[in-house]
């Protein structure tokens, strides 16, 4: 028996409980399948198999969860013996039935062991998944085998192909488990393998369920825009198909032989390095470890544009209550209706359960009178873009909110300290920098000002956490870290389209580089008014163009591009008036080729990400990454820009 070095507590027990075995896994924790739990499995069904005494198997773990998944740390180095397929091939080739019983989360490898069990018994808690897509890899230890064959290729497709977590309930609907279990877990598993040392189960990779092509065909030209560049996709439908149609034996291999590809391939290790630089960002460099946090118990947001009802939606979500100023009446109660609305339609689509929807629109209040945010002890200001307005309402903030209460911009681009020495209290203040939409995206930036106090940044970095968003330190300066690298972009974007490229080209060359959309129908869709001004506007630039035409982004029915029936598509007038623009300058049109726009357009951004970190905006490079794959749509597979210019 298998014990624990240190503490001489058995990794792997074996209880003997009738005829049946019951295989206890106590490895803290969180049971990762580690090579001391690898070979404590083994060995106990060794000495199972032995006893003819006992009729079947149960395989379980003590403490918080059921094995939470494969150990991470031995990718890409020695495996000790036996790795986790030899011990899932002994599973699945027992020679009595074995019974998962399934409690906490059991993830990627975790939960392929049990799905090569006889059967399974779920917590009703519990929740499950195939992870392994999102570090750049498949299951590969037979798991997409198994469920698809367990669950069929429609379940597993979702499944393998998003990487998404499933509730025990979900389970049982698609035939994953076999019961769940309200109390007692272990007696369940009990009763199964009981029932199953009877001959009443079949192994769940038994049936081979061919003629289902047509559904993987469809799956595969249904998603290829959405999975476009990306390896671990491609390998796990492929994976799905095998297992339909191939014998047991050849899937397996076919499904083991896409894990090692994917893994020796540059994807899996750029969403390796996507993985751990998310972890290295939630500690910020030159704070003190236990930096105490001040307690955020209620918050107060300045300003129901779209940014304030999305930083408010993100508050109440996070369990905070939320009161709303804003100098429209008009606005305010707009805002207040919207988020309701807001709420009630992630209820309706089942993305909320109903109560918790209730209660976040419960959290939200508006208020007429600044006082009103006197007790807060966070207020967020979401006011326009316009530092003396800032100035202005910080002053009021100043004159209301009580001592020790932290006070944050949502600026752009502004000067935190600017903003901050128009309080009497500087180190109370900092940026806290919402993605719009808010409530959706996850990327903070917390911009910590000259004074700001450390405990500040530190209730910040923990309220991003509990919001479920990714916070990334980072110093002051115009843009910060992710605006000032995308206004080299922008920047370079708008002297492409003088020179001959079309905006939809330029959209083109970055959205199959894999951003979600180009910087020109991201644009229209942000609503090219935005900052324009009809009085002062000259007609110098297209933007200024574009609007004087009335063509103000997707909103209005037309921008860069023309939307008939709502979809973009490209404006042979914005083309005339580029043409007209180029001339104005002295600039005489060429053919541009896809190559030199990602190469204008990216290489910027990387010399003032460089630039950036020189000066200690960002204190990591890693950092970078973090907050372009979170907040500015860069492709996670591509490693985040820093990490691309290095390894590319
Ligand atoms: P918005 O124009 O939609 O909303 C601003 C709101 O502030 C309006 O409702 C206005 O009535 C209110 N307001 C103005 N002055 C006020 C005052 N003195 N007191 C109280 N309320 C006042 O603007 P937005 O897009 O929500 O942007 C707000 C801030 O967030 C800006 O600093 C902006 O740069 C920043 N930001 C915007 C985005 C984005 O994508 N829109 C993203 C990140 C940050």
């Amino acid at each position: 028996m298998m014990t624990h070095p240190e503490k001489h507590r058995p990794i792997v027990q074996i209880d003997i409980q009738e005829r049946i075995a019951v295989v206890t896994v106590d490895h803290p924790p969180l049971n990762v399948l580690s090579a001391s739990v690898r070979q404590g499995i083994v060995a106990a069904l060794d000495q199972i198999s032995r006893d003819a005494a006992l009729d079947a198997v149960v395989l379980t773990c003590a403490g918080k969860t059921f094995f939470s998944g494969a150990d991470i740390s031995e990718f890409g180095g020695e495996i000790a013996q036996p790795d986790l397929p030899a011990v899932i091939g002994a599973i699945a080739g027992f020679s009595k039935p074995i019974v998962a019983a399934m409690h906490g989360t059991a993830l990627g490898g975790g939960f392929e062991v049990a799905l090569a069990c006889t059967a399974r018994v779920a917590d009703v808690g519990a929740g499950m998944g195939l992870p392994e897509v999102r570090l750049g890899l498949v299951p590969g230890c037979g798991g997409t085998t198994r469920l698809t064959r367990l669950a069929g290729p429609q379940a597993a497709l979702d499944m393998v192909t998003s990487g998404r977590r499933i509730t025990a309930q979900e389970a049982l609907e698609m035939g994953v488990v076999d019961a769940i279990c309200q109390d007692d877990l272990l007696a369940e598993a009990k009763i199964l393998a009981a029932r199953a040392s009877e001959g009443n189960f079949q192994r769940p990779d038994s049936g081979l369920k061919p003629g289902r092509d047509a559904l993987i065909s469809r799956f595969r030209s249904d998603t290829a825009q959405k999975f476009r560049g990306q390896a671990a996709p491609a390998e796990a439908i492929d994976c799905v198909a095998r297992a339909l149609s191939e014998p047991l034996e050849v899937a397996l291999e076919g499904e083991r032989a896409a894990f090692d590809r994917l893994l020796a391939g540059p994807q899996a290790a750029a969403l390796g390095h996507v993985f751990q630089a998310e972890r290295t960002a939630r500690k910020v460099v030159d704070l003190a470890p236990g930096t105490a946090s001040r307690s955020i118990t209620q918050v107060g947001v300045i300003g129901a544009g779209t940014m304030g009802r999305g930083i408010a939606m993100a508050c109440a979500g996070a369990g905070l209550p939320v009161t709303m100023i804003d100098t429209s009446q008009d606005k305010l109660q707009g805002a207040l209706t919207a988020m309701r609305a807001s709420f009630e339609r992630r209820a309706a689509r089942g993305r909320l359960p109903t109560d918790v929807a209730q209660a976040c629109v419960g959290r939200i209040a508006g208020a007429s009178e600044m006082a009103a945010l006197g007790q807060c002890d966070l207020i967020i200001e979401a006011v326009f873009e316009d530092l003396t307005v800032k100035e202005q309402v910080f002053r009021q903030i100043d004159a209301v909110a009580r001592p020790g209460a932290i006070m944050a911009t949502n600026t752009s681009f502004l000067d935190i300290d600017r903003i901050a020495d128009a309080t009497t209290r500087p180190d109370d203040v900092l940026g806290l920098h919402f993605f719009s939409p808010a409530h959706v995206m996850r990327l903070l930036e917390i911009v910590r000002g000259a004074q700001t106090a450390p405990d500040v940044l530190q209730t910040a970095m923990d309220l991003s956490r509990r919001m479920g968003k990714v916070g990334v330190c980072v110093g002051n300066c115009h843009g910060f870290v992710g605006n000032r690298m995308l206004a080299r972009r922008q920047a370079a974007a708008g002297e492409l389209i003088l020179e001959g490229a079309t905006p939809w080209q330029v959209d083109r060359a970055l959205f199959e580089f894999g951003f979600p959309m180009g910087p020109f129908a991201m644009a229209d869709l942000a609503g090219l008014d935005l900052g324009w001004n009809a009085a002062r506007s000259s007609g110098e630039t297209i933007e200024e163009m574009l609007c004087e035409a009335g063509r103000f982004g997707q909103k209005a029915g037309a921008g860069y591009y023309d939307y008939p029936q709502g979809q973009a598509v490209p404006s042979p007038l914005t083309e005339t008036m580029l043409q007209g623009l180029s001339q104005r300058h002295g600039i005489s049109r060429r053919a541009i080729d896809d190559g030199e726009i990602l190469t204008r357009c990216l290489d910027p951004m990387i010399k003032e990400g460089r630039a950036i970190l020189d000066e200690g905006i960002a204190a990591r490079s890693s950092d970078i990454d973090t907050i372009w794959i979170n907040g500015y749509g860069w492709p996670a597979w591509r490693g985040g820009p820093m990490y691309w210019a290095d390894h590319r």
